[in-house]
């Protein structure tokens, strides 16, 4: 007899989504967003769709707290506000305005990504809107691409960081980690699947609220579910309470 074959991640992550009842899923975005539209911070790169600033931004937000990074964002595209103007400086003028904030490879990418865009898709200053074509570019990766998609483009792109797949996960499958391959699989197809149907700024205010959620009330350390929207049908709280509840 024939061994079956062995599932992919890819394939376990999207037959755990195909059983979620589509009403939950449903439900999800719309509180996440009903939320959002009341919680929401004051932050300068939501008020653009300049795909070059949020690039920035979403460059200097990696492994970086928000607070600091307002100052160097807005003092950065003061000294180079477009791409080109990226690409036209050396180097070591772009690693000066980053000085400060650490992880110097990013202003190294950024550099490389504006010489290598510059040219073939940015004589206007613009970045790709594919996710695919974005992630064809000197440091980006998928978030990065899936974050440019859609909080410049308003595109309908799916995107994962540590904050998105810690809530996703949380609310629709705790016993997953998001360290694991099939986790991170899971947080990916839930992050598509919880999506408003259509793009626009239905999936720009979606993917917003997921990563100030993950922010400001689902934190890795500290969960403040009494204030969480999704506090009636998140699996990972109703198992807390189980076990509240049985060790009394
Ligand atoms: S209810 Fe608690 S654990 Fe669940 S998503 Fe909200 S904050 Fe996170």
């Amino acid at each position: 007899m024939k061994t079956p074959r062995k599932q992919t991640h890819a394939e376990i992550a999207a037959d755990i989504v195909a059983a979620i009842d589509a009403s939950d899923l449903k439900a999800f975005g719309r509180k996440l967003r009903a939320w959002y539209r009341k919680n929401a911070r004051d932050l300068p790169w939501r008020k653009t769709r300049d795909p070059y600033h949020i690039l920035v931004s979403e460059l200097m937000l990696q492994q970086t707290q928000v607070s600091r990074v307002i100052d160097y964002y807005d003092r950065f595209l003061t000294r180079f506000p477009t791409l080109r103007h990226v690409a036209k400086a050396p180097v070591g003028l772009v690693l000066e305005q980053w000085e400060g904030l650490g992880y110097y490879a990013r202003a190294r990418n950024l550099h490389k990504l504006a010489r290598t865009v510059a040219p073939a898709h940015a004589p206007d200053g613009t970045l790709p809107s594919d996710p695919t074509l974005l992630r064809e570019l000197p440091g980006i990766g998928a978030y990065t691409a899936g974050a440019i998609a859609t909080f410049a483009y308003e595109k309908r792109a799916p995107l994962v960081d540590t904050n998105v797949s810690r809530v996703l996960l949380r609310v629709f499958a705790p016993e997953h980690s998001p360290k694991t391959a099939v986790g991170q699989r899971l947080a990916w197809a839930l992050a598509e699947a919880t999506l408003p149907e259509r793009g626009g700024m239905a999936a720009w205010e979606h993917n917003q609220a997921l990563m100030e959620l993950g922010a400001l009330v689902c934190g890795a350390r500290v969960a403040l579910c009494e204030r969480c929207p999704q506090r009636g049908h998140c699996e990972f709280l109703a198992r807390e309470l189980r076990i509240g509840a049985t060790s009394e």
